[in-house]
């Protein structure tokens, strides 16, 4: 952005400026003329006195009518952001940001400014903002600074029908908070017509219908289920492209790795298909793309070329992208999946519900009659797919959740108001899990340390192992390890042409087999003690930005600290200490090596393997932390160090017995314990 405003500057006259200006003007009037083309415009009055005459409203329209950016502004306009800020919940950060950047262009103002966004790591708000776009999960965060919500004059809880963890436990909240609080006003907007149930649970509210403009889609299945569904799907992609009138294609995929994959083999097959095809644009859309490369998938198509659009689930009913005419459904979506009985989870890649299948095929029929291509059969759709996807609440860890409710004083969770209550199972294993980090006591009340774990936008084993970082004192390299955690994946490249140079590179930080915890937090101060050199990323075939990204988390970080009265100490030379740390948090992810390489989990068994990417995959040390599980091909380990088993007893005493670590060959065990009755002071 900034470099643009720059050379901008330097041909500043006085004529350029108010040839800009009225420019300006005139895009600003074109959107308020598109603004008058939304399916909701005609029933703005409507909906506006419905708002006054209820507080709670349930609002039914199809993706694209204009509930997400238009409802807050008309809200605005009608004067509700007088006594208090509009705030609008999204259950991704993507679509927070690109819909608070769409609002704040519409209203010809600046981006956090009036029209702001809130999501984990980044505020983009300021004093003057009124139109608050963020997650739920942001929203259900300001309870803990503001029960009552006292600076909202709405709540509009959207996309209501994700059904998303945090939408669900929100509804409790504000359920709640509605009945003391008669002047807030309350919108739960939804994409899917069976708003019944939302009706219900709020009390009979009323139901607001946004009369949606949908052309014909034509539906097409295979008629054999499909071997590769990633290759099915860009065959399909280039031969619509190829044989099929102009309009844009919108390719659903499962994440980052598969839509880059694609991006990759588009742009090679594309190659050879000579000058005589038009051109084709690849648009990837997914929640880690850079803010900067977001807004492209929302510029018009130029004439001649098509447009090709490969999105996550994002794509499903959150952004809406004008000109698709056609839909590659692959029929796949990646889903959180629980075992409440082993407290594993995982990101695994399922089929997806009819209802999806029904919103994705909707999307290529928004401006005029569209074809949806399905890479799965007509008997697959009808007889295996369920009609909706299972709420997140029923297949989740709720210790997240828990630790929130539990820090609002809510100490009854299975009495909570739930539109659907969570296992019960998963429910026990929450408060286990949160006993067992010391943050409840035995009789499931917050303790001191549980206070002090809340305040951090964390999981609790990662909020756990921040508090640690006081007893060992380590929190400096705590917060770095932390932040470069939370970045996920996407810290190192490795381009095709220069991958042995890439994997030289990653290699140098794992030098001594110190484990992945240990190479990020090297990766981090490296690139510290260069003065954050983009330079220095380049030749290491580190990403800038998710550094950069990782400096941010780490900041706030930083402040947290600050916040539970945590001294910044480092403690760099011992490697233990940050280990024992980081165990301290994640000592219920310990692992095992078995005799055929793979390894079992110590507390609930079951077999998993060191993800190939991690530094230790081809060392297979004996005993192993991890911070998480996904499963692919098989259930992998990511982010694993090293550990002693009988660190395990000594920092969860109450976690641990001998046994568990026992046919090892030490001589001696630490007795711990003694300890177990308070594993709540364990940390601090
Ligand atoms: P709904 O919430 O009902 O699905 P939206 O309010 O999100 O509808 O979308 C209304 C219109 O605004 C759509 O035509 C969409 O293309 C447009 N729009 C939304 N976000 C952006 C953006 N970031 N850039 C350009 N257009 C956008
Ligand atoms: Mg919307």
């Amino acid at each position: 952005k900034a470099s643009v405003m720059e050379g901008d500057e330097f041909v500043d006259e006085r004529q350029t400026e108010s040839l800009e200006k009225s420019k300006a003007q005139s895009a600003l009037e074109k959107l308020q003329e598109e603004r008058k083309t939304l399916p909701i415009y005609p029933y703005r009055d409507q909906l506006l006195q419905a708002v006054n005459d209820y507080q709670v409203l349930v609002i039914v329209g199809e993706t694209g009518s204009g509930k997400t950016t238009q409802i807050p502004q008309y809200l605005h306009e009608a004067g509700y952001t007088k006594r208090g800020k509009v705030g609008c919940t999204q259950p991704r950060r993507v679509a927070a940001m690109s819909i608070a950047a769409r609002v704040s262009q519409e209203l010809g103002v600046k981006l956090g400014h009036e029209v702001g966004y809130s999501i984990r790591f980044e505020d983009c708000t300021s004093d003057k903002t009124v139109l608050k776009y963020m997650t739920d999960g942001m929203l259900l965060r300001e309870f803990l600074g503001e029960p009552d919500l006292a600076s909202y004059s709405v709540v509009m809880v959207d996309e209501a029908h994700e059904r998303t963890l945090s939408t669900d436990v929100l509804f409790g909240l504000v359920k709640d908070i509605a009945r003391f609080r008669p002047d807030l006003k309350l919108l739960i907007s939804s994409a899917t017509l069976d708003a019944e149930k939302f009706s219900d649970y709020f009390d009979s509210a009323p139901i607001f219908k946004i009369p949606g403009r949908r052309y014909p889609v034509e539906i097409n299945f295979t008629k054999a289920p499909e071997a590769d569904y990633l290759d099915a799907a860009i065959v399909t992609a280039l031969q619509i492209h190829v044989t099929k009138p102009p309009g844009d294609i919108l390719v659903f995929l499962t994440g980052q790795e598969e839509i880059e994959a694609a991006e990759e083999i588009m742009k090679h097959r594309t190659r050879g298909l000579g000058t005589k095809i038009a051109e084709l644009i690849i648009c990837p859309i997914y929640a880690n793309l850079p803010t900067e490369l977001q807004a492209k998938i929302f510029e018009p198509t130029p004439d001649g070329a098509r447009k090709v659009v490969l999105a996550t689930n994002i794509a499903e009913t959150s952004l809406t992208i004008d000109g698709i005419k056609y839909v590659i459904d692959p029929g796949f979506s990646k889903i959180k999946s629980y075992n409440p009985r082993t407290g594993m989870e995982a990101l695994q890649v399922s089929p997806i519900s009819k209802a999806s299948a029904n919103q994705r095929a909707g999307r290529s029929g928004r401006t005029g009659p569209g074809m949806c291509f399905r890479l799965y059969t007509a008997y697959s759709y009808y007889n295996e797919m369920e009609d909706n996807t299972v709420p997140e609440i029923q297949r989740t860890n709720l210790a997240n959740v828990v630790l929130t409710l539990k820090s609002l004083g809510i100490h009854d969770l299975v009495n909570f108001d739930f539109m659907d209550q969570p296992p019960s199972e998963a429910l026990l294993k929450a408060l286990e899990l949160l006993y067992a980090l010391g943050a409840l006591n035995k009789l499931g009340e917050l303790t001191k340390l549980g206070r002090r774990m809340a305040e951090f936008p964390l999981d609790p084993m990662l909020s756990k192992m921040m508090v640690a970082s006081e007893k060992f004192k380590c929190s400096d390299e705590i917060i770095s390890i932390a932040a470069m955690l939370s970045i996920g994946n996407s810290i190192f490249y490795r381009p095709k042409d220069k991958q042995v140079h890439a994997d030289n590179a990653r290699m140098n930080f794992h030098t001594g087999n110190v484990g992945d915890h240990i190479a990020l937090l090297k990766v981090y101060n490296s690139w510290r003690e260069t003065n954050y050199s983009t330079q220095w990323c380049y030749e290491n075939y580190i990403q800038v930005r998710s550094m950069k990204r990782a400096r941010d988390i780490r900041d706030q970080l930083e402040g947290l600290l600050e916040r539970v009265e945590i001294e910044l100490t480092s403690n760099l030379n011992d490697l233990d200490a940050i280990k024992k740390t980081i165990i301290s948090g994640y000592f219920p992810h310990s692992a095992k090596l078995q005799k055929n390489g793979s390894y079992r989990t110590v507390k609930h068994p079951q077999t998993v393997h060191i993800h190939p990417s991690s530094g230790l995959a081809q060392v297979l040390p004996r005993w192993v932390v991890y911070h998480e599980l996904v499963c692919t091909s098989k259930e992998y380990m990511r982010q694993v160090t090293e550990l002693k088993p009988e660190w395990l007893v000594e920092i969860a005493p109450h976690f641990y017995q001998l046994k568990d670590v026992e046919d090892l060959s030490s001589k001696k065990m630490p007795r711990g314990q003694g300890r177990a009755s308070a594993p709540g002071e364990a940390g601090s």
